[in-house]
Parts: structure tokens; sequence; C-alpha cells
């Protein structure tokens, strides 16, 4: 009887979010991208933007709220008082639908943070805006963070008075795609962004007081712009100096035009040892405050982490630490990372995980030899 009054409450949801906001309660404020040119991105291809009414989106969070209070009288009738974490951790195991899963997650982890989808969140009339995270925060008082992804083209727009608006209502951190520094990479790409606009959104967010955090696609120069691509990254991300940087490694899937361009030749990638030489010269290049991170699975080195500028050399003390390794156990971490056994580079050390990933090596190769770069990309993409 319960299921049955669950499964008829129900909201819309978007593909995705940054790792980070994993147990953010997810709001779909507009559907899909408005630019959805980008080569290097499979997201919403062949899907149309739309912007959402306000009133649409405020009868979603009415949902979100209805779901809530049904969780809430569950964990009385069930002697929890009222407490919904002990209910949602149930309904995980057997959501009725996304939407209630959505909402057991959120409020499982302590219903706090919201994350507001699609793509560019900030392309809404700034009124509208500010009316639903104003309706968001009132309607479920437990949200203290707000955050979204935008693009530094409609940031750079906004009127720092905007910007600072949205602040004040309550938007606590951006996530943008900056990917790269280098004009003629982002042109490649088909970002629809310079470099210059990077800066200028960027900078706009951080005077509105809203925490930024900038995402980076370690190897987009693929084997011709990697030095530039690393260098000029690290120029924009300087001028801006967000609060954090976020890196994530360069995958590539059919559906997403770069996958064409490999194909034809256009494009070539680097390998995951040319990527770590990117990194360490995009590091080496960073003279900002920003917190660093690689908590993307794509990442080879997800241990390089750390505060700016005093962690710098920590952080390229992992990089030295992968490259002074012999051939083979650089192969056997590039594996043990790309089949999900590795986390770190310590656990090289770990005698168990080492002869699984050489056992891994010996089926996929057959013979025991190094594998491809081709296997090893098909590897890290089964994760994509
Ligand atoms: S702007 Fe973002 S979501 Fe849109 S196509 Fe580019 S990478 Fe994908």
């Amino acid at each position: 009887m319960m299921e049955k009054q669950m499964i008829a409450e129900s909201f819309e949801l978007g593909p995705i979010r940054p790792p980070s906001e994993a147990h953010s309660l997810l709001i779909r404020v507009t559907r899909n991208c408005p630019w959805n040119r980008c080569k290097f991105c499979h997201i919403y291809k062949g899907k149309k933007f739309e912007l959402r009414s306000v009133e649409e989106i405020k009868q979603e969070i009415l949902t979100v709220k209805a779901i809530q209070d049904k969780l809430k009288e569950v964990s009385w009738k069930s002697g929890y008082g009222g407490r919904v974490e002990a209910v949602a951790g149930a309904i995980l195991n057997n959501p009725p639908n996304e939407a209630f899963f959505d909402v057991a997650l959120w409020l499982y982890y302590g219903g706090t943070s919201a994350f507001l989808q699609d793509a560019n969140t900030l392309i809404m009339r700034t009124n509208e805006l500010v009316e639903v995270i104003r309706f968001l925060k009132k309607t479920l008082p437990s949200i203290t963070r707000i955050t979204s992804y935008g693009r530094s083209k409609t940031a750079a727009k906004k009127k720092p008075e905007e910007l600072k608006q949205l602040h004040q209502a309550g938007l606590s951190r951006l996530h943008i795609g900056l990917e790269s520094g280098y004009d003629p990479l982002l042109q490649y790409m088909d970002k629809g962004v310079t470099a210059a606009d990077h800066i200028v959104g960027g900078r706009k967010i951080v005077a509105s007081g809203i925490s930024l955090c900038e995402y980076v696609v370690l190897g987009l120069g693929g084997k011709k712009m990697w030095r530039e691509h690393a260098i000029e990254t690290a120029r924009v991300l300087n001028q801006i100096d967000p609060d954090f940087i976020r890196v994530r490694t360069l995958t590539i899937k059919q559906g997403m035009p770069l996958y064409d361009e490999v194909k034809n030749g256009n494009f070539v990638r680097a390998t995951d040892e040319e990527v770590v030489d990117e990194e360490k010269l995009f590091i080496e290049h960073l003279d900002c405050h920003s917190y660093f991170v690689s908590d993307h699975i794509t990442n080879l080195l997800q241990e390089i982490e750390g505060q700016l500028p005093q962690d710098k050399e920590k952080m390229l003390a992992s990089i030295a630490r992968f490259q002074s390794l012999s051939p083979e156990e650089r192969h056997n971490f590039r594996v043990g990372r790309r089949v999900g056994i590795y986390d770190q580079l310590d656990d090289l050390s770990n005698s168990r995980k080492h002869n699984t990933v050489e056992h891994a090596i010996q089926k996929l190769s057959n013979d025991g030899s190094q594998l491809d770069e081709e296997t090893i990309y098909a590897l890290m993409e089964r994760f994509i």
C-alpha cells in the first residue's frame, strides 16, 4: 500500500552531477545544454535545451517535500521517532522510483545540500533563479548549501550585482567546465568560450562571493597541444584564483564528435604517461591559492591533492614517484588503476593486489606482454 502511494510521487532528474555532489538533492531547473557543441562531450547530444518555468520547478520541490514528509511518517510509525535516516537507508535498497532514491540518498547523508541541474543553470533569468533558490530554502530548510553548473560565457555576461543577488539568495557554489585555457584548443574543441571569457566569468563569480570550482580536462590537448594546454590553463587559473581546481582525464566515447576525429586521425590521444608529464607541467605553472583535487575515477594519480601554493611540492612528489618506477611497475600501476584494483601508488606494495593485477594483465594479453594503449583506454572508459 505504502509502495503504491510512493510510486505516484516523482519528479524529473537530469543525467549528471559533479562527483562532489553525490549526496546532494538533485533538482532539475533546466533541461540539457544550451550550447551542446563541445567535441569531447556526449552527455546531451541529440537533446534539445529547455528552460523550465518557475511554477513547474516549485511543484517538483513540493514533491520532494511530500516524499520527505512521507518518510518522516514511516519513521514515526516504525519507532524511529521521526528520524528519516534509518527509513531512507531502507528505501535506498529498494526505491520505488529514481526520485525516491534521490530524496532518500540526500536525507541519508544529512539533507543539507542541493544541486541544481542541468548544464548551465546561470542561463535562467536571474530573478527567476533567485525565486527558485529562495523557495527551495524555504520549503526544505535543512538545505544550507546550494550548488550548480554554469558556463563561463554566461557568467561573463551577468552583471556583478546579479551574481551577488544569487549568492545572497543562497547559491553557494558554481562548478564551471574550464576544460582548457588555450584558445586554439578551446576553438578546436568547439567549447564556445575563449580564455578571456573564462577569466572574466570566473573573476566575476569569485568577486560575488559564490565559491568557484573550475574543471580541467587532462589530456585534452592530445599529443599536439599538450604543452600549451598545460601552460595556458595554469595562466588562466592563476588569474581567476578559484576556490577549487578539479581535474579529470579525457575519455572518448562513441557519440562524441571527438570520437570521429580520433578515427579519422585528426586527433591523436596522449598516453597515460604523457598525461602525467602534462599534469606536472600544469601544476608547476600554477601560482594561485586554490584547493587542487583529482577525485575523478578517470585520473591515473588520484592522490594528487592539496592546498596551493603550500602543497605544490607534495603534489609534484607524487608525480615524481610514479615517474621513477620501472617501466614494468608503471605498466602494472596503470592497468591496476584502469581495472579498479588500485587507488593510489601505495597499493603497489600490497602483494595481493599486485598479483591480481599481474593475473589481469596475463588474461587480457594472453601472453603476459604489456597491454597496448587502446586496451588501456578501453578499460578506463568502462567507468564512464
Ligand atoms: S557546455 Fe558542458 S554540457 Fe554543454 S556540450 Fe560543452 S561540456 Fe557538454
